[in-house]
C-alpha cells in the first residue's frame, strides 16, 4: 500500500480516518440504486525476483515495496470496492503501521472489502482493472489473475476486465522505477429473497 495519509504516526495511535470508518454504520445504504467505485494504487520496484499481480505470483527481475505484498492490482480493487459504498480507503481499513499486515496476502483485503460491501446491501456486478507499467507484461498470467479476481469476487470470469498498458516509457513507470493499476467496480442492490406466502 502507499496511502500516505493514512499512517502519518505511530502504530499505537491509528489515524482519526481509520477510526472513523471503523465506526461507521454498515446497514443497507439507501435509496438503493447502482453505484460505482475507482481505485488507483502505485508500488515501486525494489529488491526481489517476483510481483503479486491480481492475486497471482508473476516471476520479474525485482520486488517492489510494500507493507504487504504489494499487489498493485488488488489494492486499486479495494479502494474501488470501498469507494463504491462510501467507506474510506485500503489504508484506513489496513494501516502499514500496523504489523499484521506486514508481508499480508492481499486477497485477504479483498475479501474483507467484499464483506463491507454486502454489509451495505450490494453485490459487484462487474470490476475491470488495468495495470500500468513496462513490465513485467501480463501475457501467460492473464487467464489465471481474471480467475483470481473472479473467484474473490465472487464473479463469473466475463464479469471481469483485466487490461495493461504501458506509458510509452514516460513518468515513473516508463522509467521502470515502479507500477500503478486502476480499478473500476460497478455494484447492484443485493437482490431480496423473495417472500413465500404460507398458503402456497
Ligand atoms: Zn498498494
Amino acid at each position: 500500500m502507499s496511502e500516505p495519509a493514512s499512517s502519518p504516526g505511530p502504530a499505537a495511535s491509528p489515524s482519526r480516518g481509520a477510526q472513523a470508518v471503523a465506526t461507521a454504520p454498515l446497514g443497507p445504504l439507501a435509496p438503493l440504486g447502482p453505484r460505482v467505485g475507482f481505485g488507483f494504487d502505485v508500488h515501486a520496484f525494489g529488491p526481489g525476483d517476483q510481483v503479486w499481480l491480481a492475486g497471482v505470483c508473476v516471476p520479474h527481475t525485482q520486488g517492489v515495496v510494500a507493507h504487504s505484498d504489494g499487489d498493485v492490482l488488488l489494492h486499486a480493487l479495494c479502494d474501488a470496492l470501498l469507494g463504491a459504498v462510501a467507506l474510506g480507503d485500503i489504508g484506513q481499513h489496513f494501516p502499514d503501521t500496523d504489523p499484521q499486515w506486514r508481508g499480508a496476502a492481499s486477497h485477504r483485503f479483498v475479501t474483507h472489502c467484499l464483506g463491507l460491501v454486502k454489509a451495505r446491501g450490494y453485490v459487484v456486478g462487474n470490476a475491470d482493472l488495468t495495470l500500468l507499467a513496462e513490465a513485467p507484461r501480463l501475457k501467460g498470467h492473464r487467464d489465471a489473475m481474471i480467475a483470481r479476481v473472479a473467484e474473490l469476487l465472487e464473479l463469473p470470469t466475463d464479469a471481469v476486465g483485466l487490461k495493461a498498458t504501458t506509458t510509452e516509457q514516460m513518468g515513473f513507470t516508463g522509467r521502470r522505477e515502479g507500477l500503478a493499476a486502476q480499478a473500476a467496480v460497478m455494484l447492484w442492490p443485493a437482490p431480496v429473497a423473495p417472500t413465500v406466502s404460507p398458503e402456497l
